[in-house]
């Protein structure tokens, strides 16, 4: 059997670490969306086009290769053929990927890229607007939120894991702030709760608890893999 997943929510909500798992445990494809955004994001950046020139963006995605293949089981992003995956996990990154996201060319071809994959394979997405726009027919729908202070706190604890140095809690809470600004009031596919998607707000929750909880509602709905 063919479906599909859509995971959506806000920056830090846990959205790629359950989907990771969910994709592991079901045995299905996952597919990070904010990765490709940010690859555009790290091309502007690169080419240093201002975000605001809508015109030179539509010129730039007219001719951008964004590609995903798969190493080991592991996502890998890649921009004009460069393997970009660590790339693009840097703040300037972020900020630059949620400002390019705003722009309807990138979206359009973002969205064209999301669907050719998702159409012959089961595949779980994670992103913003997948519920509502890239894949509005997906039999699973779940929008993954928390509060921001605890988003900034996971993102905190996250890169002091990963051996950043000058990690500041209140940066990254500032971030978080202004990307769920600019996610939510975009005027195309903003960031949005599908109406018939299950509110998971994992606070109070641990990872565990989390994705047992989304599982019991796809495995409740038949999927026994
Ligand atoms: O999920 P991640 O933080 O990697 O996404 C980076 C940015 O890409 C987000 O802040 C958002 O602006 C944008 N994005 C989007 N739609 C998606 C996925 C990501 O607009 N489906």
């Amino acid at each position: 059997m063919k479906y599909t997943i859509a995971i959506d929510g806000p920056a830090g909500a846990g959205k790629s670490t359950i989907a990771k798992l969910l994709a592991s445990e079901l045995n299905i494809l996952y597919l990070d969306t904010g990765a490709m955004y940010r690859a555009v994001g790290l091309k502007a950046l690169r080419e240093n086009i201002d975000i605001k020139d809508t015109e030179k963006i539509d010129e730039m995605i007219k001719n951008i290769d964004i590609q995903v293949r798969y190493i080991d089981g592991k996502q890998h992003t890649y921009l004009d053929g460069e393997d970009v995956t660590h790339k693009i996990r840097t703040p300037e990154v972020s900020l630059a990927a949620s400002n390019v996201a705003v722009i309807k060319s990138v979206r359009l071809k973002m969205v064209e890229l999301q669907r050719e994959i998702a159409k012959d394979m089961s595949v779980i997405m994670d992103g913003r607007d997948i519920g509502t726009y890239v894949l509005p027919n997906a039999p699973f729908k779940f929008f993954i939120t928390a509060t921001p202070e605890e988003r900034a706190r996971r993102r905190y604890l996250e890169m002091k894991e990963s051996g950043e140095k000058n990690v500041d809690y209140d940066i990254i809470l500032k971030d978080i702030k202004y990307r769920d600004e600019n996610d939510s009031t975009r005027a195309f596919a903003p960031l949005k709760k599908a109406d018939d998607a299950i509110l998971v707000d994992n606070t109070f929750m641990t990872v565990e608890e989390t994705l047992s909880k989304i599982l019991s509602h796809i495995k409740g709905d038949g999927v026994n893999q």
